[in-house]
């Protein structure tokens, strides 16, 4: 089976064309710059057969075209026909309360994520765009929608509800979703794996560290998320690249007052020209972050000190709200890369039972255990593969 695997953003589109049995990815890319120039990518295997090339591209529609040509094409295509492209996996970002699981799109399933539109002002509307897109150019192949949301789903109320008056939460769907749910929840199923506890998970406590360029994490006991970081929406948290995370209130009114912003321009800044950039004033890129604090930039270090502190105050917390915690686990860019942000982080936890193995946490970008022998807590590093997990559930459900 090959499921055609779509993240459409407002101007770009990224696409894998996967097995979902093995994981197996015959090719992938991107189309940049829609709606303006139009920049096509494609890669089969490690290799890049078409390098950002000046396609037309005025609508996501034209992108999906390009893909799709490409996957079939005699020269470099990876299939002979259409026919072998058996479904096609969307990746949305909220799926508010509706959506408890992934969904075949069908008119019930688009009027939902268009319900949800306000909730992800940004990002639903592109995605739906690239639902449209591809099913004007594949009015036959089953779609499915996979939610960013759907897997915190199961939080329990005191994990969910903001204490404000209980009314936005009834009338205005106002509550913590949190993302990066199919990242988590292929982080948290693949690790009870490699513990040999996916078949009897009981009440195993694990702690998923998605730290990219945007962060969470979230408390799973037995594969089931309990609490994570993001809110209504992705600012929530810790400091990220270029978000704030968690903040004072009272400094936005502050800071409106004084300058005299007004909110568009405030949230600009909180999600644009904050986090370990803003503290920085570096760049948002943990690369150049620790380059430059190795250095002697004390704004990069400070920013870096800040993040592995705020990180280390998240785990502390959910290991008090699941009562203990089994295994910690990092992914995504920074988490899957970066050795010394994995050791500062654990360089806290000692008192809880996290001892790291200095050499084992050398790794990177590989499945590996980087706890010592005697650690309490295993602490893993599981590459993340939102592409699989998405990929996995079209299938399932287009069976
Ligand atoms: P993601 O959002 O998961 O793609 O992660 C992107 C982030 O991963 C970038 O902002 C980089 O800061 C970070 N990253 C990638 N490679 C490394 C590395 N070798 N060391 C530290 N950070 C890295």
């Amino acid at each position: 089976m090959n499921i055609l695997v779509i993240n459409a953003g407002s101007s770009s589109l990224k696409y894998q064309l996967m097995d979902p049995d093995n994981g197996n990815v015959l090719a992938k890319g991107l189309c940049e710059r829609i709606g303006i120039d139009g920049k096509f990518t494609y890669k089969v295997g490690s290799k890049t057969v078409i390098d950002a090339k000046e396609v037309a591209m005025p609508t996501h529609a034209e992108a999906i075209n390009a893909v799709l040509e490409a996957l079939v094409s005699p020269e470099h295509g990876v299939v002979k026909s259409m026919d072998e492209i058996d479904a096609v996996g969307h990746r949305v970002l909220h799926g508010g309360k509706e959506f408890t699981a992934s969904c075949v799109v069908d008119d019930a399933c688009i009027a939902a994520i268009e319900k949800c539109i306000p909730l992800g002002p940004l990002h639903n509307p592109a995605n739906l765009t690239g639902i449209r897109a591809c099913q004007a150019a594949m009015p036959n192949k089953p779609q499915v929608a996979v939610f960013d949301t759907a897997f915190h789903m199961t939080m329990p109320p005191k994990a969910y509800i903001y204490a404000l008056p209980y009314e936005y939460y009834e009338k205005d769907d106002v509550r913590r979703y949190g993302f990066h749910g199919t990242s988590h929840r292929y982080v948290s199923a693949r690790t009870l794996e490699v513990m040999g506890l996916d078949k009897n998970p009981g009440d195993t406590k694990i702690i998923c560290c998605h730290l990219g360029n945007g962060s969470s994490l979230s408390a799973c006991v037995g594969g089931k998320c309990v609490d994570t970081s993001m809110g209504l929406g992705p600012l929530a948290g810790f400091p990220m690249g270029t978000r704030s995370g968690d903040v004072d209130i009272t400094i936005v009114e502050y800071l409106m007052d004084r300058y005299g912003y007004d909110i568009k321009e405030m949230m600009n800044i909180l999600n644009k020209k904050s986090g370990v950039l803003g503290i920085s004033g570096v760049s948002s890129d943990f690369r150049d972050l620790s380059a430059a604090a190795e250095s002697g930039n004390e704004r990069a270090r400070l920013a870096l000190d800040k993040f592995t502190y705020e990180v280390r105050k998240f785990i502390g917390s959910y290991a008090a709200a699941m009562g203990g915690v089994d295994a910690i686990v990092f992914t995504a860019g920074v988490g899957e890369n970066s050795a010394d942000v994995r050791a500062d982080i654990c360089a806290g936890l000692e008192y809880m039972g996290v001892k790291l193995d200095a050499d084992k946490n050398k790794t990177r970008g590989v499945e590996a255990e980087i706890s010592a022998d005697d650690s309490r807590v295993k602490v893993y590093v599981i590459p993340t593969n939102e592409e699989l997990m998405i990929a996995k559930d079209t299938a399932e459900l287009c069976k």
